[in-house]
């Protein structure tokens, strides 16, 4: 393990930003606008690339040094992540060491070369090669988290990287950035903060040969749209509305807690949360009481409180999003069993809330609310519900919740989405493939498919005889 040094993050230029502690709404800090640097950063990453592509072994023991570097800053990253995002403090913590893990992961993976054989007296074999700078673009709800797993397999295949978090959420990465550079070699790995247009010039600057982008479905498209303008490779890791269908058998004291966090943690603003839940009509009114129970009980407060297990929204905009789609269904005539409102207390906090009789047209059911605000919809037979879940554009996940195992896995194989569980929501491996379908995304990011992400398959032709 590398010794403890504090970390100390670059000087901020006078041209800044001011970032929000979401649990005051106030101030508390600023980044730099790095918009005018950017054609000097991505040059950088194209010198640096040269020398970190030609050495996989020293790669992987600066993957490795950075992981350990990561983790011995976990004290002073977690608490600047949870005053710029608002999650409580372990959570923060929690990210930090998936970040060290997700370093650690790539960092033993290879690509190797595979052998063809056609029958042909030729020897043809296939080698990866890395693409180039790559730049990886990720939003704020889980900005040290996301960032890995877009720079980790970038830089595990041989490519260089220009990450840029968002605007509501630079400082902690741009730490991270800092911690980085005592295991990476100069231009491999550049942090760049500032307000948009800077994403976009950054997705299309022709430098560019790789965009891994994470963030909601309009955003993914411009990003999508200016990729195919210079015929840039784009993976694209977009919006999702996951439902959880509850069947007959369903055990619900012994699942309540499991389902309300699947829905709640971070506040909502999780692409794989839990957005919508389909319950058996026999049993939707103990669903939603239950959940409606944990809802009105959980500790809902600032992120450094140590008592917190819900802190505030990320930013105004989203708040003002999740109370519009609340008002809406309850202008329609949906009821809220617990919360509804925001709470009478400065920053971005609403309350915890599970609404029922919701309309299935309400945009709460039909879009990403992103946010402490859950559905609870009941069904008459089973096929409905199935169908209500693949009935949106997304295809992020789903899940499944029963007893007979068996038949929940039937269930959970028609769902219309890259990843389904069974009795748990949004528990990932790092070695799984990751990737929607539908408007959820395109491309794949994860285990060894996120490393092939970053490469591109070259072929040698060799005759066995000259
Ligand atoms: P967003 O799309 O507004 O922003 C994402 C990032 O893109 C930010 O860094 C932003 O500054 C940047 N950006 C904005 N305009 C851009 C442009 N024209 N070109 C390039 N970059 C641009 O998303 P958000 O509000 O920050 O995040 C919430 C969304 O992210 C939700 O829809 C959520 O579901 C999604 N998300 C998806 C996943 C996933 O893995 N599928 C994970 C987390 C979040």
């Amino acid at each position: 393990m590398p010794t403890h040094r504090p970390v100390r993050a670059p000087a901020v230029p006078r041209t800044g930003f001011a970032v929000l502690d979401p649990a005051t709404g106030e101030t508390f800090d600023e980044a730099p606008d790095q918009g005018p640097d950017l054609d000097a950063v991505v040059d950088a990453a194209h010198d640096a690339w040269h020398g970190w592509r030609a050495a996989p072994a020293v790669r992987a023991g600066a993957l490795l040094a950075a992981a350990d570097a990561v983790e011995a800053a976990g004290t002073e990253l977690a608490p600047l992540l949870t005053r710029e995002q608002g999650k409580p403090l372990a959570e923060s913590h929690a990210e930090v060491v998936r970040t060290a893990a997700r370093l650690r992961y790539f960092a033993e993976l290879e690509p190797g070369v595979q052998p063809l054989t056609d029958g042909r007296p030729v020897r043809s074999e296939v080698r990866w090669r890395p693409l180039g700078p790559v730049a990886a673009i990720v939003p704020w709800n889980f900005p040290l988290q996301l960032a890995s797993a877009k720079f980790a397999p970038a830089l595990a295949a041989g490519n260089t990287v220009v990450l840029k978090p968002s605007p509501y959420t630079p400082l902690a990465t741009r730490m991270l950035g800092s911690v980085l550079s005592s295991a990476l070699p100069e231009g491999v790995l550049t942090v760049v903060t500032g307000r948009e247009p800077l994403g976009a010039r950054l997705a299309s600057h022709p430098g560019i040969r790789h965009v891994t982008f994470t963030g909601s479905v309009p955003t993914g498209r411009a990003v999508a749209e200016s990729a195919a303008a210079s015929l840039t490779r784009a993976t694209l890791e977009l919006g999702g509305n996951d439902a959880a269908v509850l069947l007959e058998d369903v055990d619900v004291d012994r699942i309540a807690d499991r389902l309300f966090w699947a829905a709640f943690r971070n506040c909502g603003q999780v692409c794989m949360a839990v957005k919508r839940v389909y319950a058996p009509a026999r049993l939707h009114s103990r669903v939603v009481e239950a959940l409606a129970q944990r809802a009105r009980t959980v500790a809902v407060g600032p992120g450094l409180d140590p008592v917190s297990e819900l802190g505030p929204v990320n930013n105004a905009a989203q708040l003002a999003r999740v109370e519009h789609y609340t008002a809406r269904a309850l202008a329609d005539g949906a009821r809220a069993a617990a919360g509804g409102h925001r709470l009478d207390r400065p920053g971005y906090f609403f309350a915890p809330t599970v609404l029922t009789d919701v309309p299935a047209t309400s945009p709460v059911v039909t879009n990403e609310q992103f946010g402490p605000v859950l559905p609870v919809l009941p069904y008459a037979r089973l096929d409905e519900a199935v169908e209500a879940a693949n009935g949106t554009g997304f295809g992020l996940g789903g899940s499944v919740w029963g007893t007979d195992l068996d038949r929940a896995e039937a269930v959970a194989d028609r769902l219309e989405c890259g990843t389904a569980w069974i009795n748990h929501h949004a528990e990932l491996s790092l070695a799984q493939p990751f990737a929607g379908t539908k408007e959820s995304g395109a491309g794949v990011a994860g285990g060894p498919w996120g490393l092939y992400g970053n490469l591109r398959p070259f072929v040698v032709h060799r005759p066995e005889e000259a």
